[in-house]
């Protein structure tokens, strides 16, 4: 048995198999590259579902959580520490928003996101005790808690795990009729991705993120966007809400806020909307401690340069430019996405997403299938063009051989 092999034999052996890992052990990575616990070196074009946008081991976040980690790590939110307030006042303003509820990860500041808004809805809109609706959309994808998958139209996520949180609504992704009527006066908040990442980078037709903004307006309804995969540069914007001009009521944001390095989430609104809570009302240990406030206050710092948005949108170009030739040899269906990012619809002919994720990967290149014959390409934002080029000359090679 190699070192792998035993590796994932007692990996298998010891946990629970709620996931299905491509059979590699990674040992170290750097930038864009990572290395198996044999030598061997792969491209990473999944960058932790954009989780990792800045790359691995990027040498600004190593050196921020190294100097925090030697000062203080954990307080609690019994005491203030002293990188909070700069956390909470550079993330609202990296939002062009007033307050910040910190959390830890994506689903946890999803369920806070439905807490504030269902509080928000009796406090300050007037619905009726326990009548609050949220909408959400088909195919979404928002995170793993009780009351996330109770509004998942995906069976997998669902089966087994009921009685359901009840008070969503699922509308049709990309549907502005069917959204508008769904909407009622006991309707506190649309939840969406701006794009659905776990759907297959789904992007919707242009005008509807701008209809659904005009229609909460209208509505007295929060308009919350789950930008946990979509945001922090990846589609060569901030905000992929911003391709359609529409700034929401409440953004969710996870994943690339703790630069691959500690999980750190959050939700960002208006002092109105967040200004619901009082003492007690919610919390959470980890939520907005000192290493994950030093982490994600550099995460802000390279974001504010634009440098990283400008070279998702380059890159992405590209990206898109080379795809599309593929699609135009028939031997790719389709492609979608929007800056450094692709969901890619294989041929069946071809094999499964899974099967060209392994053939691949033998290659050295690492991507991730989703729903049968699609993979998707996100990799960190600090990838050379050349790197670039060389995981497409491999898909390539794959689709051709
Ligand atoms: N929301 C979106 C759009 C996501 O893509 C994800 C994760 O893939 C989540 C929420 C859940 O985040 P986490 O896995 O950190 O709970």
């Amino acid at each position: 048995m190699s070192v792998s092999e035993s590796a994932i034999a007692a990996a298998e052996a010891h946990s629970a198999h709620n996931y299905h890992p491509l059979p590699v052990v990674v040992a170290s990575a750097e930038g864009a590259w990572m290395t198996d616990v044999e030598g061997r070196r792969y491209l990473d074009m999944l960058a932790g579902y954009s989780a990792l946008n800045f790359g691995h081991g990027n040498r600004r976040l190593i050196d921020a959580a190294k100097t925090q980690l030697e000062r203080v790590t954990l307080t609690s939110r019994a005491f203030y520490h002293d990188r909070f307030a700069d956390f909470c006042e550079q993330l609202a303003e990296l939002c062009g928003m007033e307050s910040v509820l910190p959390m830890n990860t994506g689903a946890e500041a999803v369920e806070t996101a439905v807490k504030t808004a269902r509080k928000w809805g009796y406090r300050v809109k007037g619905v009726v005790d326990n009548m609050a609706k949220i909408v959400v959309a088909s195919n979404n994808f928002h995170g793993r808690t009780t009351t996330v998958i109770s509004f998942s139209t995906d069976p997998d996520a669902r089966a087994d795990f009921g009685p359901y949180t009840p008070g969503f609504e699922i509308v049709p992704y990309g549907d502005l009729t069917a959204m508008e009527a769904a909407l009622t006066e006991n309707t506190v908040a649309v939840l969406l991705e701006p794009i659905q990442g776990e759907a297959g980078v789904l992007v919707p037709p242009p005008g509807y993120l701008a209809g659904v903004r005009r229609l909460t307006q209208e509505r007295n309804v929060l308009f919350i966007a789950d930008e946990i995969q979509s945001g922090l540069g990846r589609t060569g914007r901030t905000f992929a809400l911003e391709h359609e001009g529409v700034v929401p009521d409440m953004y969710v944001l996870g994943k690339a806020l703790g630069g691959g390095v500690v999980p750190v989430s959050a939700v960002v609104s208006s002092q109105e909307v967040l200004g619901v809570y009082r003492p007690g009302e919610h919390g959470s240990t980890f939520g907005g401690n000192p290493l994950a406030c030093a982490v994600a206050l550099e995460v802000i710092a390279m974001l504010r340069t634009g440098e990283y948005q400008q070279r998702a949108t380059e890159l992405g170009e590209h990206l898109h430019h080379e795809l599309g030739l593929l699609t135009g040899t028939g031997v790719v269906e389709a492609v979608r996405g929007r800056g450094l990012w692709a969901g890619v619809d294989i041929a069946p002919r071809h094999g499964t997403g899974r099967e060209i994720s392994e053939k691949l990967m033998d290659r050295g290149v690492l991507v991730k299938d989703t729903h049968g014959s699609t993979i998707r390409i996100a990799p960190p934002l600090v990838i050379s063009k050349e790197d670039l080029d060389w995981g497409l000359d491999q898909l390539r090679a794959v689709l051709t051989d």
